[in-house]
């Protein structure tokens, strides 16, 4: 019979945004796998570490060495469990946990929808390797900033009355500012020529700080971001005058539904998405990164329109037997996230979870005891753990874990 705590191997990626070397934490935490091959490099960026089964990055069975896709494939029933194959319908994890380390913004993206998706992976495949839709979480493990859905409509109107922007206005204004004005002036911005941008950035550094009211951290990014990319980067725009700015402590989380705009700016975060890799691009990253402005606004929700509609407070989760575990549980049924954090020598029972799970250990030593096994937690480790069997942890110095899981009712 297999184990249902497989202990595993993962990887990290190194888009160039990502923190250099053992600053990045998604490479320190990957580097305290015991006997693992993965090796820092200090002169590289490390942005991503993967955890699961997805084929570009997938993790591995620390002691055979085994892709971990290939054993649930060969113990679907005992791993994954019926509940979880039946609901979609294959033997693969249906989401991907990721931890990501952020030094300069991310391309600003959306993840198209399934509908979507599935028309852009029958004619570009290779681009778009899913059928599948990406709704994301994204959880702080230290101070993060994110841009994330639009501002409140009217406080778009009032900044696009500040004569740089006033052109980028639609030529017939109605009486409201309303979406379909906001999606014109998306759609503007991202197609306006370098010259434009970096003129329209210049003319709003010149402003008096108070004309941006609360927004009054914007003239301070426009020197910041056009450092990280440049004055001409269209996203800039984009992102100050119509986005949401974030500032997140550890703990918070956001949610992305699919088609909702979205950059990362900076931070050490937990990323939970649906299984798919599909992503549309248009600023913080070179032209030739940018998928077509036409598209990217034709998919583009308008929601969240405030920052209240993007968080995703943790709840209370039922079945922590200690109260020492919460869970943040986005409108999805790919996945939710457990955290729990104990104090020295404290300890916590998770009752049995209905689906697979993996689980990261982001601080601390302990020990997880799963059907009378005990296995050892340390920062940076990574496991699978199968359907059905409750989570005894301990504490030895202040534990943190964080457990994606999905369920037939997830
Ligand atoms: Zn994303």
């Amino acid at each position: 019979m297999v184990e249902k705590v497989i202990q595993l191997k993962c990887s990290c990626n190194q888009y160039p945004w990502g923190k250099q070397g053992s600053n990045s934490l998604a490479a320190t935490l990957c580097a305290k796998t015991p006997n693992t091959d993965f090796k820092i490099e200090e002169d590289k960026p490390y942005a991503e570490m993967w955890m699961g089964t997805y084929p570009e990055l997938p993790s591995y069975v620390l002691e055979t060495g085994e892709d971990l896709q290939d054993v649930l494939d060969k113990y679907p029933n005992e791993l994954i469990g019926q509940d979880v194959i039946s609901k979609f319908n294959h033997t693969k994890l249906p989401y991907l946990p990721k931890v990501l380390s952020i030094a300069k913004a991310l391309p600003l993206q959306l993840h198209p929808n399934k509908q979507m998706a599935a028309q852009l992976h029958s004619r570009d495949p290779s681009q778009f390797t899913d059928p599948n839709h990406k709704p994301e979480i994204a959880l702080a493990l230290g101070d993060f900033e994110a841009f994330v859905g639009f501002k409140p409509l009217k406080d778009i109107e009032r900044l696009m009355q500040l004569p740089p922007l006033s052109s980028f206005l639609p030529p017939v204004k109605k009486a409201n500012f309303d979406d379909q004005n906001l999606k014109h002036v998306v759609k503007t911005l991202l197609s306006a020529s370098d010259e434009v941008i970096k003129k329209t950035n210049d003319a709003l550094m010149q402003l008096p700080r108070d004309s941006f009211g609360t927004d009054s951290y914007i003239p301070d990014m426009i020197p910041r971001l056009s450092e990280q990319y440049d004055k001409t980067d269209n996203g800039i725009v984009v992102a100050l005058i119509t986005m949401n700015y974030l500032q997140l402590k550890a703990g918070d989380s956001i949610y992305i539904p699919a088609d909702g705009i979205h950059a990362y700016l900076s931070g050490d975060i937990i990323e939970c998405m649906a299984r798919s890799n599909n992503v549309l691009n248009t600023g913080f990253c070179p032209s030739a990164d940018r998928n077509s402005v036409e598209q990217f606004v034709s998919v583009l929700t308008m929601t969240p329109h405030d920052t209240s509609e993007a968080l995703l407070p943790p709840e209370k989760f039922p079945r922590s037997k200690n109260g020492k575990t919460k869970v943040y549980g986005p409108p999805l049924s790919e996945f939710a996230m457990l955290a729990t954090e104990l104090g020295d020598g404290e300890s916590e029972t998770v009752e049995k979870l209905g689906g697979p799970s993996i689980l990261l250990v982001a601080k601390g030593e302990g020990a997880l005891t799963v059907q009378g096994k005990e296995y050892k937690l340390s920062e940076g480790y990574v496991f699978f753990v199968g359907h059905g069997v409750e989570l005894a942890f301990k504490a030895d110095k202040a534990l943190q874990v964080f457990t994606a899981f999905v369920e037939k009712e997830t």
